[in-house]
């Protein structure tokens, strides 16, 4: 009798972690497929227009990166002109606990403008691509990308968090999705 019944527990012990596991493995397979969400303000069409105010050396050449990544893997197209009302700059904000940021400014659901930054302070001691990632994080707050939920994505809080974790330094399938269901 109790050899039948410790094989019996064993069975049902073997049963459970099978399940743990199992239960596991679909929370990891059931990452959202649309992890990415909207800040509620798009640009009229595609054809969207950028501007650096005191842009030079790496940040010019990764902010134009991020630009040219956003264009060739979305169906937005980004573009230089000096009367672009979507700006880029750099600015020493300290020791905020931020990278970067961006505002725009948003009427009936449209984007009139918009001012994505990186904070010098941290970004400074970043490598290119890794400013890199943070460019096409804020360019994709101008674009109308609110945080994805995604550690995959650059929309996630963090995009340095995710460099840091995936090596990442443009746009992810998500962020991809994301624009391209807005446009
Ligand atoms: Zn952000």
């Amino acid at each position: 009798m109790i050899a039948r019944r410790h094989p019996r527990l064993a069975t049902l012990r073997a049963a459970l972690v099978s399940l743990v596991v199992s239960v596991l493995a679909i929370g990891v397979i059931a990452t959202p497929a649309q992890a990415y969400s909207w800040t509620g303000c798009r640009w009229p069409n595609t054809q969207i227009y950028v501007r650096n105010t005191n842009l030079s050396g790496t940040d010019a050449t990764t902010a134009g990166a991020a630009q040219t990544a956003w264009s060739n893997q979305t169906d937005v197209q980004i573009n230089a002109s000096v009367s672009a009302t979507f700006t880029r700059f750099v600015a020493a904000d300290g020791a905020t606990g931020v990278d970067g940021s961006t505002t725009w400014t948003c009427s009936g659901g449209t984007t009139t403008a918009a001012a994505a930054h990186l904070n010098t302070t941290y970004t400074n001691g970043f490598v290119a691509n890794k400013r890199q990632a943070i460019w096409v994080h804020e360019l994709g707050h101008g674009l109308g990308l609110g945080h994805s939920a995604s550690l995959a994505a650059l929309m996630y809080t963090s995009a340095a968090q995710v460099y840091n974790t995936t090596g990442a330094f443009t746009p992810q399938s998500d962020d991809v999705l994301g624009i391209n269901a807005r446009y």
